[in-house]
């Protein structure tokens, strides 16, 4: 029976593993997650969707409250390794982060709850490009889901450095406030043996990288935690050119929401500065923003003791972590709890050979039915 069920979420995980999307191009997911939907019971189920996702609402027999759990639905710009016979069908995408689990573990839920009611109503959220542009601001502004807007709200996460059969998570941040950071610098180009008449992007954004590391270590304080990193730097032509312009990419975290207003402040006022003394314009662009995860101290209180007591998991208390999740946007207006599901894999989130262990995949649907249902 358990073997069974174990397979029939494998085979759901491996069809969602084949057809990763990108953010708001979830087409085949979508149709994926409604032909399911549309063949459970229809008692008191009721599914709309949103953009490239999905709401279903399932009515409580005496309902009190709305309890949510959210999947996230998009893959990666990712060319799969893992050599698996299940491996991706779209050329060069892949579901690098686990999000074709926390689909399957959401559709076996919907699938038991549209059989067995619950008491308290329940909405399940397919919720489209969490890795980008940003699919949950939108999603929580949309009519659709503000009709049936829970009142407690959960997620989950895969693990790969965690054992199967383990839930953790902690009270308070578990993720970090990210930004992209996109800079761009033009000035006035010329020869390179000129230099008096140029303004030289290169020497100006070398600059800017150097005095970016004094954001860490001097604005932030010592007891909150940040990061500013670089990741790439493009700038110039050509070897004997001084150059017009110059870009670097890179990323912001802060284990606050006021530490991150405030590294950008400073980057923003070191743009100026550097506007000023190198004779060019700076322009700023963040691209992508996700708002810290905060669990909700009593209600990760309750899903704490809830864990230790469960007898398919073993509970861990973990650390916060500097990765980005825009779940934290549901959790900033819902209270509610992100957490940790153990797979086991020797290749972390968004490496091309993540290989998480299907064996998760029960454990969780078990483990959120029978939570669930003490809401
Ligand atoms: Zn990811
Ligand atoms: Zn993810």
């Amino acid at each position: 029976m358990e073997q069974e069920f174990q397979e029939r979420l494998a085979a759901r995980r491996r069809a969602l593993h084949q057809i990763p999307e990108a953010g708001f191009k979830e087409t085949k997911t979508q149709a994926y997650i409604l032909e399911t939907v549309a063949a459970c019971p229809q008692d008191f189920l009721h599914y709309k969707t949103w953009k490239t996702g999905a709401l279903i609402f399932i009515e409580g027999s005496n309902p009190a409250k709305t309890v949510g759990y959210r999947a996230d639905m998009d893959g990666l710009p990712i060319s799969e390794e893992t050599g698996l016979p299940f491996s991706s069908h779209h050329e060069g995408m892949m579901h690098a982060c686990g999000h074709d689990f926390h689909m399957t573990i959401g559709l076996a839920l919907v699938e038991y709850f549209s059989v067995h009611q619950p008491l308290h109503n329940l909405l399940f959220v397919f919720q489209p490009a969490e890795e980008g542009p940003g699919g949950a601001e939108p999603l929580l502004a949309s009519d659709e889901f503000r009709a049936w807007k829970p009142d407690e709200m959960y997620a989950l996460h895969i693990a790969p450095e965690l054992p199967v059969g383990t839930i953790a998570t902690k009270p308070g941040i578990l993720f970090a406030n990210t930004s992209e950071l996109f800079i761009d610098f033009k000035g006035k180009g010329g020869h390179a043996a000129y230099p008096h008449t140029a303004e030289d992007m290169v020497v100006t954004a070398s600059h800017f990288v150097t005095q970016l590391q004094t954001i860490v270590a001097r604005n932030v304080s010592p007891l909150d935690s940040a990061v500013v990193t670089i990741g790439k730097i493009e700038g110039g032509t050509k070897q004997n050119i001084i150059a017009e312009q110059a870009r670097i990419e890179g990323t912001i975290r802060s284990l606050s929401i006021d530490s991150m207003n405030r590294i950008k402040a400073r980057i923003e006022g070191m743009a100026r500065g550097t506007e000023e003394s190198f004779k060019c314009k700076v322009s700023i662009d963040y691209g992508a923003n996700y708002c810290q995860v905060y669990n909700n101290e009593d209600l990760t209180e309750a899903f704490i003791q809830f864990a230790d007591s469960f007898e398919g998991a073993a509970f861990r208390l973990c650390d916060k972590a500097m990765t980005g999740e825009d779940f934290g946007y549901f959790l900033e207006e819902i209270p509610g709890v992100m957490f940790w599901l153990g797979v086991d894999s020797d290749y972390g989130l968004h490496s091309s050979k993540l290989d998480p262990d299907e064996n998760a995949l029960s454990v969780a649907v078990n483990y959120l039915t029978e939570f669930i249902k003490s809401r």
